[in-house]
C-alpha cells in the first residue's frame, strides 16, 4: 500500500492533510505532524492537497500473495499479515492475478463484510454455499440481500444437505434461487476433504456431480447473460461466497 511520510523540512503544519483524511491517519500539531500508516487507506487525498509537496510516498507491506499451479489450474492466494485490518487492497491484488479468458473461481470469505464484497464485485455469478440449519438460513438471507444489492446472478450449493430441516430449500423456492448442487453429510466426503484430497479424483461419482454443477451454472448464466456467453464462450469469472455456517 502507498502511505504518506511527512518531510518535516518542508511541512508548514497547515493541517490540510489532516482535514482531508477520513481515517484519522494524520495528526497535525502546531509544531509537528504525525502519520499512522496502519490507519491509512491509500486514498491519495493528502498527496493532492498538500501545498508544500511535503508528503513522500512510501510502500507498506500488508501481506503476501502466493501463486502456484497444478496441471492447467493456476492458484493464487493472499495472506494478510497478523494484526492488519485492511484486507481489501490484498484482495484487489490477488484478483489482478486472474488471467484473461478461461474461468476464474474466487473463494470469498464467509459473511457479508467488506472483504466479501471486494471479492465478489464484478463477478459474473455468485454461488452461495450454505447448509440447511437455522444458522445457515439466517446467514444465507443476509448474503442474498448483499449480493442482490450488487445485482449479481446467484445460485446455491447446499452442504450437508441431509441434516437439519427444509427451511433453506423452502426459502430458495420462495426467493426463486436455483439450487445447483446438494452435498450430503457423507463420511467419505469428509475423509477426502480432511486429507486435502479432491473429490473428483478420489470419488468418481463426484466428477459427474461437479460437471453437472458447472452445466447448471452455464445454463443459469445463459438465461441471464446470453450475450456474454455467446461472446465469451462461457463465464470468465465466478465467485463462491460461503455463508458463515457452511
Ligand atoms: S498538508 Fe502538507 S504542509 Fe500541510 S500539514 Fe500536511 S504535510 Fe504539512
Ligand atoms: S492516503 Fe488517504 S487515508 Fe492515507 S493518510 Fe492520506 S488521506 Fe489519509
Amino acid at each position: 500500500m502507498e502511505v504518506p511520510e511527512i518531510d518535516s523540512a518542508r511541512c508548514t503544519f497547515c493541517g490540510k492533510c489532516q482535514e482531508i483524511c477520513q481515517f484519522n491517519a494524520i495528526a497535525v500539531l502546531p509544531n509537528a505532524a504525525l502519520t499512522f500508516p496502519e490507519l491509512c487507506h491509500s486514498c491519495g487525498g493528502c498527496f493532492l492537497v498538500c501545498p508544500e509537496l511535503a508528503l513522500i510516498s512510501k510502500q507498506r507491506r500488508i501481506g503476501t500473495v502466493e501463486s502456484g499451479a497444478r496441471g492447467p489450474v493456476r492458484f493464487t492466494h493472499g495472506q494478510l499479515r497478523v494484526g492488519e485490518a485492511l484486507a481489501r487492497p490484498l484482495i484487489r491484488r490477488v484478483r489482478q492475478e486472474a488471467g484473461e479468458g478461461g474461468l476464474t473461481i474466487i473463494d470469498a470469505p464467509p459473511g457479508t463484510s467488506c472483504p466479501v464484497l471486494a471479492a465478489v464485485l464484478g463477478s459474473d455469478m455468485v454461488i452461495l454455499v450454505t447448509e440447511p440449519t437455522a444458522f445457515g438460513l439466517n446467514d444465507l438471507k443476509l448474503a442474498v440481500a448483499a449480493v442482490r444489492e450488487l445485482r449479481l446472478p446467484l445460485g446455491l450449493v447446499i452442504n450437508r444437505s441431509d441434516v437439519g430441516d427444509r427451511r433453506v430449500h423452502d426459502y430458495a423456492a420462495r426467493e426463486n434461487l436455483p439450487i445447483f448442487l446438494e452435498i450430503p453429510f457423507d463420511r467419505e466426503v469428509a475423509e477426502v476433504y480432511a486429507r486435502g484430497g479432491l473429490l473428483v479424483e478420489e470419488l468418481p461419482e463426484w466428477r459427474r456431480m461437479m460437471r453437472s454443477l458447472w452445466e447448471r451454472i452455464q445454463e443459469e448464466l445463459s438465461g441471464t447473460r446470453s450475450e456474454k456467453l455467446v461472446a465469451g464462450r462461457g463465464i470468465s469469472t465466478s465467485a463462491t461466497l460461503r455463508t458463515k455456517h457452511a
